[in-house]
């Protein structure tokens, strides 16, 4: 096996015949072996110390790494290359009903293999010299990687309820490898939901965000619905689930058409937060809902409520509450302009507002909005598609032209409180604004000279004398 011939294995394999112990890898790095997903991650257990394993395997390695010890734990830790390898002793492992910490003791291969929480991650090979590479697979982990298939090694309802946290691995490994749940497994999900309630909130995200970023990440928020977890860890998004009817009118089911939009995205961007945005834009549809004789389903104001609920939505899950959650509310809250200029006439003074608002990130304002054209008429979405196309050259011409992309008005409150000799007041605010309006119309040019006429012209509206 060619991902076994690197130094780092052989040396472990003679200093495990040295100290006379079973040696293995095992977990994730062997599952991507035959997935050939080259990983970096290298876990090695074995039949005794793991950290005094770890410590005379880094004297053998040039240069020589530092060994970290987690003594609690009773793991090491060692760098070697580009390469993070971790070093425990087998262990079996027994767990209360309100933890997900679980008492260990000293155990065999086996008892190490039995904790694993799927059978594709509890694959070992072994690297002693007598058997070298000899594949330990006593739940037949290779082949649900040959079927597809996550399935837990033990009983599921004692896999997921002893680590909770499973469950959430499970739909994520079932989202990134694009694998099927088997059937006993997907059961157990569903009867220990509640269990979720243990884990914390930092996990819970860190499985999410992977789910974000697979390929298909609609995939598993459908598997978090259909087993009713996502009721549990994310009420907003399972409230945008189903469909009103009223006088035999209903409107689209805002569920499947976010993920729709989620997945739509993922060919144009592996920026996290874009797809953040894709989940979150339309989260305040439920809540601003209302049918309205001769008009329909109306959903007013549903991007700024939305902007509204993200801080909420973030504190919860643990996710940032800094710059990125700012970009998530400025694409939901812009989420519908470049629509609604595509459906007009598009106007100098209206493209130059979207840039002048949406900064540096209109490009991906743009990829959020073509994404969210999910109509199944062909018709409309080649009119949308032509009609953002033009939204984008305009843009284009206009940053070109006017660069009022991040602009700063050139005459600022300073300068209008120094030349009238003012205090931060009402009329400065009211200056401010209307040199800006009058750049974004393409009344001035983006210039200090047109600015600071316009500034005098203003001022003499308001009644305002110049300071000497
Ligand atoms: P990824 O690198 O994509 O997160 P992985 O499975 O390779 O996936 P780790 O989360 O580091 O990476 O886990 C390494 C191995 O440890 C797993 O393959 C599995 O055998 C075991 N493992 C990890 N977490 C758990 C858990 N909560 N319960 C049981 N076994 C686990």
């Amino acid at each position: 096996m060619k991902e076994l011939k690197h130094k780092i294995f052989q040396t472990i394999s003679e200093v495990a015949d040295q100290m006379q112990t079973e040696t293995y890898v095992i977990g994730g790095f062997v599952r991507d072996i035959y997935l050939n997903r080259p990983s970096k991650d290298i876990d090695i257990v074995t039949i005794g110390s793991g950290i005094e394993l770890a410590t005379q395997v880094s004297k053998q390695l040039r240069p020589t790494p530092k060994v970290n010890v987690f003594k609690n734990f009773g793991t090491a830790m060692l760098k070697f290359k580009d390469m993070e390898i971790e070093f425990v002793g087998a262990r079996k492992e027994s767990y209360q009903r309100n933890s997900r910490k679980p008492i260990v003791e000293d155990g065999t291969l086996e008892d190490d293999q039995n904790r694993r929480d799927f059978t594709i991650n509890a694959l070992a090979l072994s690297l002693n010299q007598h058997n070298f590479g000899e594949l330990l697979d006593p739940f037949n982990g290779l082949d649900d990687l040959q079927n597809k298939t996550i399935k837990t090694p033990l009983d599921p309802d004692i896999t997921f309820s002893d680590d909770p946290l499973r469950i959430m691995r499970a739909i994520r490994f079932a989202t990134q490898l694009n694998f099927e749940i088997e059937e006993q497994t997907y059961k157990a999900i569903a009867r220990n939901r509640e269990r979720i309630k243990i884990v914390s909130g930092e996990r819970i995200i860190d499985e999410l965000n992977k789910i974000m970023m697979a390929d298909k990440p609609s995939k598993g928020f459908k598997l978090l619905e259909e087993t009713g977890l996502l009721r549990i860890i994310f009420p907003e998004l399972q409230a945008m689930k189903g469909v009103d009817v009223v006088n035999g009118i209903g409107h689209k089911d805002n569920f499947y058409h976010t993920l729709e939009v989620l997945d739509r995205i993922v060919p144009n961007t592996d920026n996290l937060w874009l797809r953040w945005s894709a989940l979150l834009h339309d989260i305040a549809k439920p809540a601003t809902k209302k049918f309205v004789e001769g008009q329909g389903w109306t959903f007013y104001a549903h991007n700024f409520i939305g902007v509204k609920m993200i801080p909420k939505i973030f504190r919860r899950m643990k996710l940032p509450l800094n710059e990125k959650m700012k970009y998530v509310q400025k694409m939901v809250q812009l989420h519908m302009r470049p629509i609604v200029l595509s459906e007009e006439i598009v106007t100098d003074s209206a493209v130059r507002r979207l840039l002048f608002e949406a900064g540096d990130d209109i490009d991906d304002l743009m990829t959020l909005c073509e994404a969210d054209i999910t109509s199944k008429n062909a018709d409309k979405v080649k009119r949308y598609m032509k009609n953002f196309r033009l939204v984008r050259e305009k843009l284009k011409e206009i940053e070109e032209k006017d660069a009022v992309r991040n602009f700063q008005p050139p005459v600022d409150g300073e300068l209008i409180m120094k030349t009238y000799n003012l205090a931060p007041c009402r009329e400065v605010g009211l200056i401010k604004d209307a040199i800006k309006d009058a750049i974004l119309d393409g009344d001035i040019h983006n210039n200090y000279e047109e600015a600071y006429a316009f500034m005098l012209k203003k001022a003499e509206e308001l009644g305002l004398k110049k300071a000497n």
